[in-house]
């Protein structure tokens, strides 16, 4: 996201509020970007990096002058990112450590430097008691800008010397038609309700035949429900598929039929365009077996992460999830 003409619809405010700060010269010293995962949080962070960093004056980075040259290639000596080495591991202390030293060299430009930490809930103990000294005695015409989706991950100290920039999703009928503009044609709804409600995501997702796997997999989940197929057939007919995609969907499905049983008007679901079917899939059925079963969906989700046999925890949700059917079947008769 360098050197674009335009930010995506749902940044232009908080777009708005940071190229403010630069004009009236209050740039944070610590500054927390946090809001939900996929709506682009780093790539406006690094935008902003770029804009503070460039020798020219306008709302966007001009993309000529020297400065621009050097951050595009990834060379800027007053820029650094840090982050987890894989995602979702934390992020060493080590690395925190350098940037502290770094920080305590001048700016090579003389103008301002900009240290950006991605996924800042990875800070481990000693990371964050390092970065908090910092915070403590912030250097001159420095910035550190911190990214999270999970902000309530990070220690009080820490959130209380940031400056907060709060990033909203957009609505889901402007993700649709902005979706829709990137990609025509596209299933917008079901992409945006595969990519659990991130724009960004959704459009990843558009040049890939997940809207034709994940129908086919939502009607073995409810064909698994009423009994029609075999739950065991249907694990290894998914075994190719991500063990983690499949859980993620039983999930989402599983939720949203929890949502329709408890407030059917008020719900929210994660997927609305499978909305007539998750409504015929509950009725009967004693919502609080659904609600028990989603947490036996969560601790398989979350064993997962661990040493177990991906394969069987698969087998196991789809046959408790066979028996919740059966279950449903009893009561009705
Ligand atoms: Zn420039």
């Amino acid at each position: 996201m360098s050197a674009m003409s335009a930010v995506y619809p749902w940044l232009e405010g908080p777009w708005q509020r940071l190229t403010a700060a630069i004009d009236c010269g209050r740039i944070p010293q610590a500054l927390l970007i946090h809001g939900p995962a996929g709506l682009g949080k780093a790539g406006l962070a690094t935008l902003f990096a770029q804009r503070l960093l460039c020798a020219e004056s306008g709302t966007m980075p001009c993309g000529h002058c020297h400065s621009c040259h050097l951050f595009e290639a990834g060379t800027h000596p007053d820029y650094r990112l840090v982050g987890p080495e894989e995602s979702g591991k934390a992020i060493k202390v080590d690395a925190i450590r350098k940037l502290i030293n770094d920080l305590s060299l001048k700016p090579q430009y003389g103008g301002y430097r900009v240290f950006v930490i991605d996924q800042a809930d990875q800070l481990n103990i000693s990371s964050a008691n390092a970065l908090l000294k910092t915070l403590e005695e912030p250097a001159e015409r420095t910035l550190l800008l911190l990214i999270t989706h999970r902000p309530g991950r990070l220690p009080p100290t820490i959130l209380s010397r940031c400056q907060k920039l709060s990033i909203r999703a957009p609505r889901r009928d402007e993700s649709i038609q902005w979706l829709q503009a990137q990609h025509p044609g596209c299933a917008a709804a079901v992409l945006l309700s595969a990519a659990g409600g991130s724009p960004l995501q959704a459009l990843a997702l558009a040049s890939t035949d997940v809207v034709e796997r994940r129908q086919r997999m939502f009607n073995e989940f409810s064909g698994v429900f009423q009994h029609q197929l075999d739950p065991v057939s249907v694990a290894d007919r998914w075994h190719g598929q991500a063990h983690e995609e499949c859980l993620d969907w039983m999930l989402a499905w599983v939720s949203d039929m929890v949502h329709l049983g408890m407030a059917p008007a008020a719900s929210r679901l994660s997927s609305a365009d499978l909305e007539t079917e998750l409504t015929r899939l509950i009725q009967g059925h004693p919502i609080g077996g659904l609600i028990e079963f989603r947490e036996v969906l969560l601790n398989y989700r979350q064993a997962l992460g661990g040493q177990v046999n991906r394969q069987l925890l698969l087998e196991e949700a789809l046959v408790g999830w066979s028996r919740m059917g059966q279950r449903a079947n009893m009561s009705q008769s």
